[in-house]
């Protein structure tokens, strides 16, 4: 339960790093996007995006969220924690091709016509070699630098990401470090 408290509290400072203009990456686990007011499964606990955008929302000057949950998985316990809130947007991508997945991802990404801040459930397992089969470490260099174009365009750079996914462990650091590499623009 620990490491759930401290992976909520992560969450909660890379989203205020994001309104302070620095883009800021979630190394937490356990994840937690399966993750509701009334129960959990699939490794979560606690919701850290959920909790980390309404607390922000309580205490900071932000209207309008999206958030976009690239793990394999769909991130059902978000995507309930905000179903009736019409100011935070919860979209997933899935997609049985990878080209296809890398268009998806694009498209969304054009189609957004508002936000305060941009949030990001970041799951590795649509990699090649994990569950989902799809991207290459490049790919998610890919990801990073379109999610940074967005927030720009969008929210004068306001973005954060947060570990969710991702069980190819020989790999994931440096799928982790592609992303953070593009995310960052560093
Ligand atoms: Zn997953």
């Amino acid at each position: 339960m620990q490491a759930a408290l401290f992976a909520v509290g992560g969450a909660i400072d890379c989203a205020k790093l994001a309104l302070t203009n620095r883009p800021a990456f979630g190394l937490v686990r356990p994840p937690g996007h399966h993750a509701d007011q009334s129960g959990s499964w699939g490794f979560c606990y606690v919701n850290n995006m959920a909790i980390a955008v309404r607390k922000i929302r309580q205490e900071l000057d932000v209207g309008w969220v999206y958030i976009i949950d690239l793990d394999h998985h769909v991130g059902d316990g978000t995507q309930r924690i905000f179903a009736y809130d019409p100011q935070v947007s919860v979209k997933n991508i899935s997609a049985l091709e990878r080209e296809n997945y890398l268009e998806r991802v694009q498209h969304l990404l054009k189609v957004i016509r508002k936000t305060d801040l941009l949030a990001v459930s970041m799951g590795f397992d649509t990699y090649e070699k994990d569950l989902g089969g799809l991207l290459k470490t490049e790919d998610y260099k890919l990801l990073g630098t379109w999610l940074r174009q967005a927030s720009e365009r969008l929210c004068q750079g306001r973005r954060f990401a947060i570990l969710e996914g991702g069980y190819y462990l020989p790999d994931l650091g440096k799928n982790v470090l592609a992303f953070c590499e593009g995310f960052s623009g560093e």
